[in-house]
Parts: structure tokens; C-alpha cells; sequence
């Protein structure tokens, strides 16, 4: 899928978050969702003609699909680095059972604390560090939530019985799968995507409302030992864009564009003053 599309997608799939915020009684967010990506800013490099759009406002919500694209690329860059220094990652996901609506809250809190637990085994000192991200996953088949933790580690060897048993104990049985596998290419965007089928969260009020309670105010991601505050945000210091292609600071050339101008009329056609420059589409950020 081109950049563009999938932008609009994420587009829309905002637009019905914020449907359902509204339908929620939560105007204020509803509005700042609904706000989030509707107008962009048109920027165009001098030097080597290169352009982009940059979105003029971000809602910032967890569940906003333009918000996590934006999140995942700022992740991914500023983690770069470390992970590539990383000599055998691997990936492990623990999870418990899946619950039923009502009592996502309590599971996400036994989640944390089983994990706790298993920090402190024996098992858990081959591990040098780790970046743990939580996804919640729901079910509107069975009305139930599935959270799980998506664990980089950096680690020697670890038998996967043994880790498979220390998980059944400190999750007192209630532990149910354990996989880890060695990191292949993209493992980085799998780790990071830490709420997915949103879609299916959209469809049911009384889901959505509790997700929204359970999470409030809550990290969905950790870091530990060599990894602790690897990737911590970083705010943008500069609002002016920096030429992917040159180097040179980006100018302004347009105000709020719209998304559907460049969903409806396609980048190769949009036309801003006298511009000629290629149709290159930069997404977030
Ligand atoms: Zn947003
Ligand atoms: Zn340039």
C-alpha cells in the first residue's frame, strides 16, 4: 500500500475513534481526535526540490492509528541505534489466559506482577536487559480482552522449558502461552506495535470504554537493565522540516491542506502555486 493511502486509512480509522469518543460523552477528545491529521502543512526544499506534508495537529491518543504510525517511526529511530548493538536479540511473548469484559483491569495487573516475578528467578539472570511492550488484543467473538507482553531480550541462551515453567509458576497456572524465537527482519516493528486491531475495539462501546479506564495514565511500554530508557520520547526541537534528500531546512509553501485533497485529487495532481517539484510523499513523521 503507497504512504499516501495507508495515511488515509489511518485517517478515517481516527475519524471513527473519534465517532465513538463522542458517542462516549467525551466531546473534548473527540474533537481532538476528530482535529488529528485533517489539515497539512506543504513544505518544499529549495535546493533539490524534494516536498512533504507535515501534519498540522496530533491528538496524541493511545488508540489513534495516525498517532501510533507516527509513534512507531519515532520508536523505531530512536532505538535504532541501541537495537543494532543488541548481539542476540531475541523476542519473547508471555501472556495469561484471555478474560472476559469486565475484568481487563485485574489481568493487566496480575500481567505486571507475574512479570515482576519472573524478573527475579534465577532463570532471569542471563538476561542483561529488556524492553517489554503490552498489547492488548480483544476478542468482540468471545467479549474477551487477551493482554500480552512482547519482550525484547538481550540475552545468551535460554532454554525455552525452563522459561516455559517459571512462567506457569509465578503466573500461579494461569499462564498459558510462552513463545521466544530469534529476532528476524521487521521483529523491530513487530515489538513496538503495541495495540493492534483497533477495528475490533471500535465495534463494541462497552469494550472501548473500559479499555480506555484500564489503560488510563498507563505505560504500555518498560525498558530494564542495559535497555533501561532506551528509546524514551524525545520532543521535536525544531517545527521547521529538514530535507530527507539534502539536508537543507525545509519552506513553507502551503497552509492546511486538506486530506481529502490529497486522498481525492492524488499527489501527482495536486497543484500549489507555481510548484513542479516530483510527487514525493513523505508520511508521518
Ligand atoms: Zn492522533
Ligand atoms: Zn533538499
Amino acid at each position: 500500500m503507497s504512504l499516501e493511502r495507508s495515511q488515509i486509512k489511518a485517517f478515517r480509522q481516527s475519524q471513527k475513534l473519534a465517532d465513538r469518543l463522542r458517542e462516549l460523552g467525551n466531546a473534548g477528545k473527540a474533537g481532538e481526535v476528530g482535529a488529528c491529521g485533517k489539515f497539512w502543512t506543504f513544505y518544499v526544499c529549495h535546493e533539490c526540490g524534494q516536498f512533504c506534508y507535515l501534519a498540522k495537529f496530533r491528538c496524541g491518543h493511545r488508540l489513534c492509528a495516525q498517532c501510533g504510525r507516527k509513534r512507531v517511526y519515532r520508536l523505531l529511530e530512536s532505538l535504532g541505534g541501541v537495537l543494532n548493538e543488541i548481539k542476540n536479540p531475541k523476542l519473547l511473548t508471555v501472556s495469561l489466559r484471555s478474560r472476559p469484559c469486565g475484568e481487563l483491569a485485574d489481568s493487566l495487573r496480575e500481567l505486571w506482577a507475574a512479570f515482576a516475578r519472573l524478573r527475579h528467578r534465577a532463570i532471569w539472570k542471563k538476561v542483561n536487559g529488556s524492553i517489554v511492550s503490552l498489547e492488548i488484543t480483544y476478542n468482540p467473538g468471545s467479549l474477551s480482552f487477551h493482554p500480552h507482553l512482547h519482550i525484547l531480550l538481550d540475552a545468551d541462551y535460554i532454554p525455552w522449558v525452563a522459561l516455559h515453567a517459571a512462567w506457569v509458576q509465578v503466573s500461579h497456572g494461569c499462564g498459558n502461552a510462552v513463545y521466544i524465537q530469534k529476532c528476524r527482519t521487521g521483529w523491530q516493528r513487530e515489538l513496538i506495535k503495541y495495540v493492534t486491531k483497533v477495528a475490533d475495539l471500535l465495534q463494541d462501546l462497552e469494550a472501548l470504554r473500559e479499555f480506555l479506564r484500564a489503560t488510563k495514565g498507563k505505560r504500555f511500554i518498560r525498558t530494564y537493565g542495559t535497555l533501561y530508557n532506551a528509546g524514551a520520547e524525545r520532543e521535536d526541537v525544531s517545527e521547521v522540516p529538514v530535507c530527507s534528500g539534502c539536508g537543507a531546512p525545509m519552506h513553507l509553501e502551503q497552509e492546511c491542506v486538506s486530506i481529502t485533497l490529497l486522498g481525492v485529487n492524488r499527489l501527482d495532481r495536486v497543484k500549489v502555486g507555481e510548484c513542479e517539484y516530483g510527487n514525493q510523499f513523505h508520511g508521518p513523521p
